[in-house]
């Protein structure tokens, strides 16, 4: 689409779409219906021209923020939800099928995991497999399988997929590869350099980045061809068939399950996504600096980043993107260390869930967001009881290191 950069593009996309005025940012539509001067327009909307009928399918606002992270993701399209967890329900709910086969991630997101427990009420069959190695993913293979799911940079353990072999054998096996890729960002690597054929992001997070509104995208790469998709409803096999999967979710995931985002909330997520690589640049650098200082510090058991030459996929990281290593990691302190006692030390860091905030976040894991799995669950994802999470944000890098260097003083060695 374009020849330039990553943030040269996205600064640039909205007005070189077109604007009235000279506009930079294409216009907030809080429109909830459009209308029409001919009615045979409107009847065209509704069988398939581009354009606007209702505001659950979209607006002009959100196909603009679409826009851009389909350039991100250097995809073909996209479709925009009210949050990342609405994109990834649509995935699966509009393309498995009772019968249907699903290998994941063992390390994703708690939330998505908790969604395969419904997906297999509904009978689709889970595998659940360590994804950083590919031959685990191979040997999960059923002549019913239909996806392959995982995220880039596991969190919160920092597990990194074993993405380029995994997307070599699907292209391989013709299988739909679907790549969560929220925690990495399209800036560290689009979801198309691992051959996935759907690219996720939750906007929440590092592309809206401002911990001001919620949001999701599905994109396709244009990789994967629908046609011997099976799952494709009649009414979606017309036209070109590289449309027919994003088609099938914007209709049956969008529009029937309603989870549509606002024009305010695309705007405000398209303002943040602006600076996404200046942010991430330095949340990176601030990640790595701050593992180095806790994975040399006494008091602390292990710390769990790619950046660190001591983690199980550093190379591949390194590979993968660009010797960058992402804005998350997590950190087992000593067990006679009370992790409760140790948060309420911090005056920097806030107590807090999310993740790929401006501002640095740490949470108790296994009291938080992996409560509800329940122990067995967490001892097979490998989450200690004393983990702690570190959403790494753009403070100045000594503020974090000595706020962690003071709590932890409190502390006998
Ligand atoms: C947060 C997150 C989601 C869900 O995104 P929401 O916008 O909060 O619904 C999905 N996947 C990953 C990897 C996440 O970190």
């Amino acid at each position: 689409m374009s020849e330039n950069g990553f943030t040269t593009t996205l600064l640039h996309a909205d007005r070189r779409a077109g604007t009235e005025y000279g506009a930079v940012h294409q216009p907030l539509h809080p429109s909830s219906e459009y209308a029409f001067e001919d009615a045979h327009e409107l009847a065209a909307v509704f069988q398939g021209k581009p354009g606007f009928s209702y505001a659950r399918q979209g607006t002009p606002t959100t196909a603009a923020l679409e826009r851009k992270i389909t350039q991100m993701e250097q995809g073909v399209g996209s479709v925009s939800f009210a949050s990342g967890m609405a994109a990834i329900t649509a995935v699966f709910f509009t393309l498995l099928r009772q019968g249907d086969h699903l290998i994941c991630s063992k390390y994703i997101f708690g939330n998505t995991n908790s969604v395969l427990g419904t997906l297999q009420q509904f009978g689709v069959e889970v595998t659940l497999v360590d994804a950083t190695d590919v031959e685990q993913v191979k040997a999960a293979y059923q002549p019913n399988t239909r996806m392959v799911f995982s995220e880039t940079i596991a969190n919160p353990g920092t597990q990194l997929a074993d993405l380029a072999e995994i997307g070599g054998w699907c292209e391989q096996k013709g299988l739909l590869f679907v790549i969560d890729n929220t925690l990495s960002t399209p800036w560290l690597a689009p979801a198309k350099k691992f051959k996935a054929g759907l690219a996720i992001n939750s906007l929440s997070k590092a592309i809206g980045g401002h911990g001001h509104a919620l949001g999701g995208t599905v994109t396709d790469t244009g990789l994967f061809d629908w046609q011997h998709y099976p799952n494709i409803f009649e009414a979606y096999r017309q036209g070109n068939r590289a449309n027919w999967g994003l088609t099938q979710i914007k209709k049956k995931g969008l529009r029937d399950m309603g989870a549509a985002m606002s024009s305010d909330t695309a705007h405000r997520l398209m303002i943040g996504a602006e600076t996404l690589s200046l942010r991430m640049a330095k949340a990176c650098h601030n990640a790595l600096s701050l593992a180095r200082f806790l994975a040399a510090h006494p008091q602390v058991v292990q710390v769990h980043y790619p950046g660190l030459a001591s983690h199980a996929q550093h190379k591949r990281a390194t590979d993968y993107f660009s010797g960058r290593y992402g804005a998350l990691l997590s950190v087992e302190l000593q067990p006679h260390i009370d992790v409760f006692a140790f948060l309420n030390r911090l005056r920097v860091l806030a107590l807090s869930t999310h993740l790929g905030d401006n501002r640095s976040l740490v949470l108790p894991v296994a009291h938080t967001i992996y409560y509800e799995m329940g122990p067995k669950q967490r001892a097979l994802m490998g989450i200690a009881d004393g983990l702690l999470r570190v959403s790494v944000g753009i403070e100045d890098t000594e503020d974090l290191i000595h706020d962690f260097s003071q709590a932890l003083s409190a502390f006998s060695v």
